[in-house]
């Protein structure tokens, strides 16, 4: 009950005077991110049944590959928060799930299924440039702020809630971003990615099959919670086109080496 009602008054406080400007909700600061995604990160850690986390000891090289495709990403000049957050990658281990997503702050969380599905590293960098922008563009802040309130996520902050911190992990999965959210995304994952040596157009080949993918359930799990824009290849084209139309480096050695190292 106590919890309905902070979720309540959370929910009064968000419609009365805390929507900003640009139409998002996000009021917290940037250390205020990174605590509220210390907290998520930590019980998603602490939940090895619904969140299988491939150990980095166990999995040096698969990690070391990860690290090197976000590293050069985050080099990119467009990050705007890339000492205040976490910038942490972890895997876990799901091959049924085709899925990512970012906390507040900056961790990142990519399931193994996704990593096998798609087909080159250059698919795979524009999948973690477009989780870094939801993080960095704090979107992830402004989504879970619409779903529980400042309030809520204050007292999170603070320590309080930990009856809402035992579903955090869980219900994060649910959150869906607006529209307007994904196509953000998918533009700053396209200048990230024109500061790096990959492809950004193979963002849009990857959203291209898992279109193809049409009736299967494995490849729309990324969409639930990723909604497709209007024309989405067709706009990251044109970001592409926009943002100087590189081609990238060749990848496919250090690719292999990558899906090899996901067993
Ligand atoms: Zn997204």
């Amino acid at each position: 009950m106590k919890t309905i009602w902070k979720l309540i008054l959370g929910t009064i406080l968000l419609i009365s005077a805390c929507k900003s400007k640009d139409g998002d909700y996000t009021l917290f600061s940037t250390s205020e991110d990174l605590a509220l995604g210390e907290k998520v990160a930590g019980q998603i850690e602490n939940d090895p049944i619904n969140f299988p986390i491939l150990s980095e000891n166990d999995n040096k090289e698969l990690y070391q590959h990860l690290n090197r495709i976000s590293g050069k990403i985050l080099q990119s000049s467009k990050i705007l928060h890339r000492e205040e957050f976490a910038w942490q990658l972890k895997v876990i281990d799901n091959d049924t799930l085709y899925n990512a997503f970012c906390t507040p702050g900056g961790y990142i969380y990519v399931y193994s299924g996704l990593i096998k599905f798609v087909q080159s590293e250059d698919e795979l960098a524009g999948i973690l440039a477009h989780e870094i922008a939801h993080g960095d563009l704090r979107h992830s802040t402004d989504q879970m702020t619409k779903t529980y309130g400042i309030k809520v996520l204050t007292n999170l902050i603070l320590g309080g809630e930990s009856e809402l911190l035992t579903n955090m992990g869980i219900n994060l999965l649910g959150l869906k971003f607006s529209r307007s959210d994904e196509e953000e995304a998918d533009e700053f994952a396209v200048k990230y990615l024109s500061d790096t040596d990959y492809n950004p157009r193979s963002f849009a080949v990857f959203f291209e099959r898992m279109e193809q993918a049409g009736g299967s359930m494995g490849p729309l799990q990324f969409l639930s919670t990723h909604p497709n824009p209007e024309n989405r290849v067709q706009k990251i084209e044109a970001f592409w086109k926009e943002y100087g139309s590189k081609s990238g480096k060749d990848h496919s050695e250090n690719f292999e080496k990558l899906q090899r190292s996901l067993k």
